[in-house]
C-alpha cells in the first residue's frame, strides 16, 4: 500500500507543479499524515524540492512542492535505417544534448553498435555530475515479445542473435529499454508534441520503413503478441510491388521511401536527357525539392505516395478512431504536396465520422521524435514504479498505478528556499 500511495504522490507532485501538502491530500484522497511521510522521504532524496509561494494577502505563505527536473537525466537513442541518433533529456521531456551519425544500419551490426556506443559515451560525459536514470532504445523492427528485444530476422538478417538491450547494459552499466521506432514516436507525441491531450492516438512514420504507433487510453497498444501497429505491411494494393516483408502490394512497398526512390530511378530509366537532380545519389530530399520544382516525375511520384497514405490512414481511422494522427518522417517535408491528395483519398475513404473525429498533423517533434520517446519510456516507468527513480524506496505490487500524462502546461516557479 505504501508503495502505492508513493507512485500516486510522485505522479501527482510530477503533474502539478507547486502543489502543497493540503493539495496533495485532497487530490490523493491520502491522509495529511501519509502524504507528510511520504512527501518528506522524496524531500531526503532530492527528488522533489520545497519553496514558499509568494506572500498573499495574509497569513503564513504554504510550502510548496517542486519536481526537480534535473536531479536525473535520462538517454533516448534511436537506431534508424540509415542513422543513429540520440539525446540526453531531464526528467520533463526537455533535450540537453545529442548526436547524430549516418550509418549503415542493415548491413553492419558491429559499426552500428560502436557508433551507439561512442554516442552514448558522449551523452553520460555531457554532465558527470546528474546520475542517468538508464537508457530507451528505439529500433526500426516488430519487437515480437518472444524476440526478446532483438531485430526482425527477415528484415535484419545480419543482426540475427545479438541482444541489443543486454549488450547496451553491459557497456553502459544502466537500465535499458527496448521498444518500436513508432511506437516511441507516439509516445513522445503524446507526452511532449502534437499529441498532447489526446489519449487516442496513431502516430504514423514514413520512412525506409513505414510503422504506426498506437496509443490507446494514453498507453502504447502492442497486441498479443507485441506487433500492433505495423501498418507498413497491410495491403493498398493487392497487385502491387513486392515488399521486403514477402508479401505484395503493402504500403511499405509504395511509399517507404527505399521503395519510392526506386521507382523514381525505374522511371527515370526511359528519361532522356536525366534531369539533373537525378544525376547524382538520389534521396528523398532531392526528389521533394526537384518536386516542388516543378519536375512531373517527382511530382506524381509524391502524390501517389500521399493517395497511398491516405487509403491505409483511413482504414487506420476506421478501425482505431483515433483523436489525431501524427505523421513524421522525412517525406513529411514535402508538405501539401504530399498531405492535399492524402487529405482526399482519406476523405473518400473513411466514414465521416471517422473523418470528422480526428485531425491529421505534422509531427512538430520532427527528427527527435522517436529518440526523444524512447527517454519517454523511462520516464514513465520511473512515475509508475517510484522505485526506479528513488531506490530505497519499495517496490509496488502489482498492479502498477498506470500514469495516463494529461498533457499539464509547463510551470512557472516562484522564490526557491
Ligand atoms: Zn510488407
Amino acid at each position: 500500500m505504501r508503495a502505492h500511495n508513493t507512485a500516486l504522490l510522485l505522479q501527482a507532485i510530477w503533474c502539478e507543479q507547486g502543489i502543497s501538502r493540503a493539495d496533495l491530500a485532497r487530490r490523493t484522497g491520502l491522509s495529511r499524515a501519509t502524504v507528510s511521510d511520504i512527501v518528506g522521504g522524496f524531500l531526503l532524496t532530492g527528488a522533489v524540492g520545497e519553496y514558499e509561494a509568494a506572500p498573499s494577502s495574509g497569513g503564513r505563505p504554504p510550502i510548496r512542492l517542486r519536481f526537480e527536473n534535473g536531479w536525473r537525466h535520462i538517454i533516448g537513442v534511436e537506431l534508424g535505417a540509415s542513422h543513429v541518433s540520440g539525446v540526453r533529456t531531464d526528467l520533463r521531456g526537455r533535450v540537453l544534448a545529442s548526436f547524430q551519425h549516418p550509418q549503415d544500419v542493415a548491413g553492419n551490426p558491429t559499426a552500428t553498435l560502436a557508433a551507439i556506443d561512442a554516442g552514448i559515451r558522449g551523452l553520460l560525459a555531457y554532465d558527470a555530475s546528474v546520475p542517468v536514470l538508464g537508457i530507451g532504445l528505439g529500433v526500426p523492427s516488430p519487437l515480437p515479445i518472444s524476440s526478446q528485444g532483438g531485430l526482425a530476422h527477415h528484415l535484419f538478417p545480419s543482426w540475427q542473435g545479438i541482444q541489443l538491450a543486454t549488450h547496451l547494459k553491459l557497456a553502459h552499466s544502466v537500465p535499458v529499454e527496448v521498444d518500436n521506432d513508432a511506437n516511441l514516436g507516439a509516445l513522445a507525441e503524446h507526452w511532449w508534441g502534437a499529441g498532447r491531450g489526446f489519449a487516442d492516438l496513431a502516430y504514423v512514420k514514413v520512412a525506409t520503413g513505414v510503422g504506426a504507433g498506437i496509443l490507446i487510453r494514453g498507453r502504447i497498444y502492442k497486441g498479443a503478441t507485441g506487433i500492433a501497429g505495423e501498418i507498413g505491411h497491410t495491403a493498398i494494393d493487392p497487385d502491387g510491388p513486392r515488399c521486403r516483408c514477402g508479401l505484395s502490394g503493402c504500403l511499405e512497398a509504395m511509399v517507404g521511401t527505399a521503395a519510392l526512390l526506386q521507382r523514381a530511378r525505374e522511371q527515370l530509366v526511359s528519361v532522356q536527357p536525366l534531369p539533373e537532380w537525378a544525376r547524382d545519389e538520389l534521396t528523398v530530399q532531392s526528389l521533394i525539392a526537384a518536386a516542388h520544382a516543378g519536375d512531373a516525375t517527382a511530382r506524381l511520384l509524391i502524390t501517389g505516395a500521399g493517395q497511398a497514405l491516405g487509403v491505409a490512414m483511413a482504414n487506420l481511422l476506421n478501425l482505431v478512431n483515433p483523436g489525431r494522427i501524427v505523421l513524421g518522417g522525412h517525406l513529411t517535408e514535402a508538405g501539401a504536396m504530399l498531405l492535399d491528395p492524402l487529405r482526399t483519398a482519406l476523405s473518400e475513404r473513411a466514414l465521416w465520422s471517422s473523418v470528422e473525429g480526428s485531425e491529421l498533423v505534422i509531427s512538430p517533434l520532427g527528427d527527435q521524435a522517436v529518440a526523444l520517446g524512447a527517454a519517454t519510456l523511462l520516464l514513465q516507468a520511473a512515475l509508475e514504479d517510484p522505485q526506479r527513480l528513488l531506490p530505497q524506496q519499495p517496490r509496488p505490487a502489482a498492479p502498477l498505478v498506470p500514469f495516463i500524462h494529461a498533457g499539464h502546461p509547463a510551470p512557472t516557479f516562484e522564490r526557491s528556499i
